[in-house]
């Protein structure tokens, strides 16, 4: 059974964008990223992927005809390899066959260590409104054992470039590294808040299956010492006025991230290029796709209208589970209602399930809203697991 037929509204739609190349690859990276090798010119790949991905939005358009782009993401990779000509085209391509909204958040992933002025001023033209800088760390042991390609100067100086241009900037960090201290985290949660941007993440890091780190595990902290780290980590953010609203994300007053958002409020979206991910809703039916994932193959595809390598539906005893598992990442929980308009499905489907968390403490609920406690966000993999069919 895998047709629902109670799906009035489609929710917000978001355009993510894939771009695959990175300088190098990281140890614990399990993104489809791919290093760009030296001998190939980055201006010729550039030039026929922009083409590709602007193919790859004409061949999806059926799929989201009459609906408004909410949000864009330009995620990778290292999108900041690319110049900001490319991502002009890209955005007013993309306005050309269906609107963006006019006041829709445009994120560009950069690297520090792929940063320069001329790309972030052509970005700033091209309409970006964000940057989403990927600092990791501040302290240059760590920088090194993560094999990132920039050290904190870079790292520094990365952000001091974001911020001549964008008033909206995240941070991205990572906590629990190999060998780290707690003062040490607490070093980076320090210097992270010192810029004052508008937004942090800060990523407990984990060892994914098919990375260098996993065949080559690190020696890393306790998990009584990496509990201390996350607890400190809010505490000094929460001090400094970043307002703590997702599992890892952290904004200041109307500065939390509007496509991610739409992500965990279990919205539509539409990815294009390599490896991308769509999940899109119908009347009738929620389908999930996804992009071959090596550029070249997906450049070839891309000349037979056949770049989508796997589509399914979400199945009617998924749904619930689905929604739970990006709605319940949020600080603040979901209405019972917006469960019901996105799923299709009566809350009193998961009736059982809702009393098993409640008896366990893991969430609360009132007559409109279910959140997670602090105890159900420290263990969100047991709570979704209640919801898992
Ligand atoms: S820069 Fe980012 S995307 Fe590229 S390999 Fe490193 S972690 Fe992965």
């Amino acid at each position: 059974m895998g047709q629902i037929s109670r799906l009035a509204m489609p929710p917000p739609l978001s355009l993510y964008v894939h771009i695959p190349w990175c300088i190098k690859k990281c140890p614990y990276c399990d993104f489809n990223s791919h290093e760009h090798k030296g001998n190939e010119n980055l201006t010729d790949i550039e030039s026929l992927y922009v083409d590709a991905l602007i193919r790859d939005l004409e061949y999806s358009l059926p799929k989201i005809w009459g609906r408004k782009i909410y949000s864009i993401f330009f995620g990778g990779g290292t999108p900041s390899l690319f110049s900001g000509k490319a991502i002009k085209k890209i955005l007013s391509q993309v306005n050309a066959l269906t609107p963006i909204l006019y006041d829709a958040e445009i994120t560009l992933e950069a690297n520090p260590g792929a940063v320069d002025a001329l790309h972030f001023e052509g970005y700033k033209e091209a309409g970006v409104t964000r940057i989403s800088l990927g600092i990791q760390s501040f302290n240059d042991r760590h920088l090194q054992s993560l094999g990132r390609i920039h050290n904190s100067q870079d790292a520094k100086k990365g952000i001091e470039i974001a911020m001549r241009y964008f008033d909206e900037i995240n941070l991205d960090l990572m906590y629990a590294l190999p060998h780290q201290t707690v003062n040490e985290a607490i070093d980076d949660a320090n210097t992270a808040t010192s810029f004052n941007t508008q937004h942090l993440s800060f990523y407990h890091l984990t060892i994914e299956p098919n990375t260098f780190f996993f065949k080559h595990p690190p020696q890393l902290p306790l998990e009584d010492d990496s509990s201390l780290m996350q607890e400190t980590i809010e505490t000094i953010l929460s001090q400094q006025g970043y307002q703590h609203y997702e599992t890892s994300a952290f904004a200041k007053p109307k500065s939390q991230c509007q496509h991610n958002l739409n992500y965990w409020q279990f919205g539509d979206y539409l990815g294009i290029g390599a490896g991308a991910h769509s999940k899109l809703t119908f009347h009738d039916k929620i389908t999930r796709e996804s992009r071959y994932k090596n550029p070249k193959q997906y450049m070839e595809k891309i000349n037979t209208q056949n770049m989508i390598e796997a589509e399914t539906i979400v199945l009617e005893k998924d749904l619930a589970f689905e929604f739970m598992m990006n709605h319940l990442r949020l600080i603040d929980g979901f209405s019972i209602n917006s469960f019901q308009e996105k799923t299709g499905l009566n809350i009193s489907t998961i009736d059982k399930e809702l009393k098993t968390a409640i008896n366990k403490k893991l969430i609360s609920m009132d007559q409109t809203i279910i959140k997670p406690t602090l105890l159900g966000q420290r263990f969100l993999n047991d709570l979704l697991s209640i919801f898992l069919k």
